[in-house]
């Protein structure tokens, strides 16, 4: 875990420090470009962290360093999952800030179609929900009247020119950084709460697959005529997540 947080420690000294730029460029190496959702997600992570750490000193006594399941997701803030409603570039911010990824069994999709999170501490489930506000989309277009048109034609419509796209890009990336500034309660409904915390523990026994040979979880294989399919070969249903959401599909 130690090699773990040190390789965190410029993130956790933006975070602390409250410096949200440098927290955007670092989101956007990871998102692969720079939007206002982007940043929103790295100010919704950012707060969330800092109000956590807050409540954890003041109002709780927990054993930070137990021993937990081997792998799992413990930095300087502690122990935290974020729960997040929807499959989009805000996530993208959560991710990189509070350090909770689908990789690490820190993040947990729960699938509403909405610009929203609660990250919460572990042990105590003490959470801070951010929940974009309704009239976000409405009041970023009043504040840059220019980029109205553009979206709608290159994001919504998938048309426009080459310049028409470049354009907008522009633009997008500067309301990102612009929306940094402006006040967390003017972007977001924000509430504290108690969450009963999930379980994420992973299951880790494997199995072979006798038809494709590659190891498979033993909770998602098929039994078929005494032998274990992955779900491809057995031809069943996974679920697949993607910018759509989470989805039930069939190969
Ligand atoms: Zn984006
Ligand atoms: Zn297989």
């Amino acid at each position: 875990m130690h090699e773990h947080a040190s390789a965190r420690q410029a993130l956790e000294q933006m975070i602390r420090s409250g410096d949200l730029e440098g927290l955007l460029r670092q989101a956007e190496a990871l998102h692969g470009h720079r939007c206002p959702f982007l940043a929103l997600g790295v100010k919704a992570g950012q707060y969330a962290l800092m109000q956590l750490q807050h409540h954890h000193q003041h109002h709780e006594h927990e054993h930070e360093h137990g021993h937990g399941h081997g792998h799992e997701h413990q930095h300087g803030f502690g122990e935290v999952v974020a729960v997040v409603e929807g499959c989009n570039c805000f996530i993208d911010g959560i991710q990189l800030v509070t350090g909770c990824t689908l990789g690490n069994n820190g993040l947990l999709v729960k699938d509403l179609g909405k610009a929203a999170v609660t990250v919460a501490r572990k042990q105590s489930g003490a959470a801070v929900r951010l929940a974009v506000r309704g009239d976000f989309r409405a009041g970023m277009f009043a504040r840059y009247p220019a980029v109205e048109p553009l979206f709608e034609k290159v994001m919504v419509q998938k048309q426009g020119t080459e310049e028409d796209r470049h354009r907008f890009q522009h633009l997008w990336e500067a309301i990102a950084r612009r929306e940094l500034e402006v006040p967390l309660e003017e972007q977001f409904k924000i509430e504290t709460l108690t969450i009963p915390v999930p379980d994420t523990a992973r299951s880790m026994g494997t199995l072979v697959c006798s038809r494709c040979g590659e190891g498979v979880l033993a909770t998602k294989a098929k039994v078929k005529n005494g032998q274990n399919l992955c779900l491809a070969c057995a031809g069943e249903a996974y679920f697949l997540v993607s910018g759509r959401g989470v989805e039930r599909v069939t190969e």
